[in-house]
């Protein structure tokens, strides 16, 4: 398997590039920003690019996915609940002081238990919603790997005071569909580093109390 995360764009985006060594097929999560590196370390490892991943529709994580599919013809999967988000990229740009990137659609909407990502290193999508109406975590069962998008970070979760945002249905999303898996998940948030499920599950100020339905 073949892994990378590296931190894209000036709020410093986890983009992830997972691919297979043997089929040299990749996916990319949540291109933000910084397509050129992106693209780069696709090429440099032989990569042929199959799917393009967006757990969200905040600009910081969105930003670079038109782009991307330009470069490579891989489509982009985002939830469709996130749409209004895409649509409203220049007000998105605004609130950072950054010029808007182009987007388009997503051509696949990401609904919740769809299975996603590449034939040996399948995902399932956990629609998540709370921190964005059509925020989702991708769950990649047999690496024991939650890729959280702004859902859960290591001590903190996803802000809701952004339009889409909604506290209890964060909550919520964390109660019935985070907290349900495996203490020995790891989990890489869309922003700073790596933690796991039962990490998060002890220490996390925002998730006492919130045992799960496990
Ligand atoms: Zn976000």
């Amino acid at each position: 398997m073949i892994f990378e995360s590296f931190p894209v764009g000036p709020l410093a985006c986890n983009c992830t590039i997972l691919g297979d060594e043997e089929s040299r097929e990749a996916i990319v999560i949540d291109p933000g920003d910084d397509v050129s590196r992106i693209a780069k370390r696709l090429t440099e490892q032989g990569l042929k690019l199959k799917q393009i991943l967006v757990t969200h529709g905040h600009i910081d994580h969105v930003g670079g996915a038109l782009k991307l599919k330009r470069l490579t013809g891989a489509p982009i999967y985002l939830n469709e609940n996130d749409l209004p988000l895409v649509k409203m990229m220049d007000a998105q740009a605004a609130w950072l002081g950054v010029r808007p990137p182009e987007t388009a659609p997503p051509d696949e909407s990401l609904a919740d238990g769809q299975v996603v990502g590449l034939e040996h290193y399948p995902a399932q999508v956990l629609h998540t919603p709370g921190h964005t109406q059509g925020s989702i975590c991708l769950h990649f069962a047999p690496l024991k790997l939650l890729i959280a998008g702004d859902t859960l970070f290591a001590g903190s979760i996803g802000r809701t005071d952004l339009p889409g945002g909604n506290f209890d249905q964060i909550m919520a999303s964390l109660r019935t569909r985070v907290l349900t898996l495996p203490d020995e998940t790891r989990v890489l948030p869309g922003h700073g580093p790596l933690t796991t499920i039962g990490e998060e599950r002890e220490f996390n100020p925002f998730l006492q109390g919130e045992a799960g339905v496990r």
